[in-house]
């Protein structure tokens, strides 16, 4: 009887104790937030591999401390839905290695297997359904094996429409993960457009609003990246990617630069490095103040708010 009741109250205790951690943030709007790039989804943990059990562990962590998932391009238009004292995460995956989506064939029908990347975050978002559903899956149409469309070829459409039906996002990585800085104008813009022609046969109308660029080297005219037609497909980009360079700042911050977006890899040191960091430096933290319409700051940090904003969101002050 006893042991009946504690394992109850032990729950409770540990959900209150994780609420409590959660709302002693003061909402801040202006705060950094962490964009997490992830590669390989497999065996054994290496420098560009997580394995699925760290990748699992990597999202009850990120739970656990109160950050909750939101989809790059909400983050781009400043739609950020999210519980008062809570923060916003990003999951990027690039190079659609095997790993990150695969599914089990048997018998004739598919499954979607539980240790790849979509199946974890699936089992986790049903799991915790208030931590979200998002992603964005930076794709190689026309890479090598086994980079091209996560290498199950006859399943290489059914991916892609589940992603986007499910609320993941496609990015452009470029057809075949070509180092843009070495490359001639119609060279660059030929490499983007297809990718998007290829994306497109797949889920027909889709756009990707971002791209994330190949080993982080921007073109030589970044202008390039950024809009553009080529060999039939018209492009434009809301945001340019790169591989490393921290924590983003704020969507409504006079320093958010959306042609540079920095991220971090989600390998072991570099994220508990950045835990660390906002655990330790709450002030520097985006809390949200729990309305999507409200863009709330610290009054001293008014001044640091882009402008225009949108004009959808409402400023307060605390
Ligand atoms: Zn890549």
């Amino acid at each position: 009887m006893r042991y009946r009741l504690l394992a109850p109250l032990v729950g409770l205790v540990a959900g209150f104790a994780a609420l409590a951690g959660a709302q002693e943030l003061r909402p801040n709007e202006l705060g950094r937030f962490m964009i997490l790039e992830y590669h390989k989804i497999d065996h054994p943990e290496e420098r560009w591999t997580r394995t699925p059990e760290n990748f699992r562990r990597d999202l009850e962590t990120l739970y656990a401390r109160g950050y909750r998932l939101v989809s790059l391009n909400d983050m781009l238009d400043g739609r950020i839905a999210l519980p008062a004292g809570t923060t916003p995460v990003v999951l990027t995956f690039d190079d659609s290695s095997p790993g990150q989506f695969r599914y089990l064939e048997h018998n004739g029908s598919v499954e979607l297997d539980p240790q790849s990347g979509v199946g974890i975050l699936e089992a986790f978002a049903n799991e915790r359904p208030d931590f979200g559903r998002a992603a964005t899956f930076y794709v190689l149409p026309g890479a090598n094996r086994p980079n091209r469309l996560f290498d199950q070829p006859q399943l290489a459409g059914k991916k892609l429409r589940y992603l986007a039906d499910r609320g993941y996002e496609i990015g452009n990585h470029t057809l075949w993960h070509a180092n843009l800085g070495k490359y001639p104008e119609a060279t660059v813009r030929a490499q983007i457009a297809e990718a998007q022609t290829w994306i497109q046969r797949h889920v027909p109308n889709y756009r990707p609003r971002t791209l994330a660029l190949p080993h982080g080297v921007y073109p030589k005219e970044v202008a390039w990246a950024v809009e553009g037609e080529a060999k039939g497909s018209t492009y434009r980009h809301d945001a340019i990617l790169m591989v490393a360079g921290g924590a983003a700042p704020s969507p409504f911050s006079r320093r958010f630069d959306p042609i540079r977006l920095p991220r971090i890899q989600a390998v072991e040191r570099d994220l508990k490095y950045w835990l660390t960091y906002f655990d330790q430096n709450p002030s520097e933290r985006f809390v949200s103040d729990g309305d999507a319409t409200t863009i709330t700051v610290p009054a001293a940090l008014r001044d640091r708010l882009r402008t225009p904003l949108p004009s959808s969101l409402r400023v307060i002050e605390r």
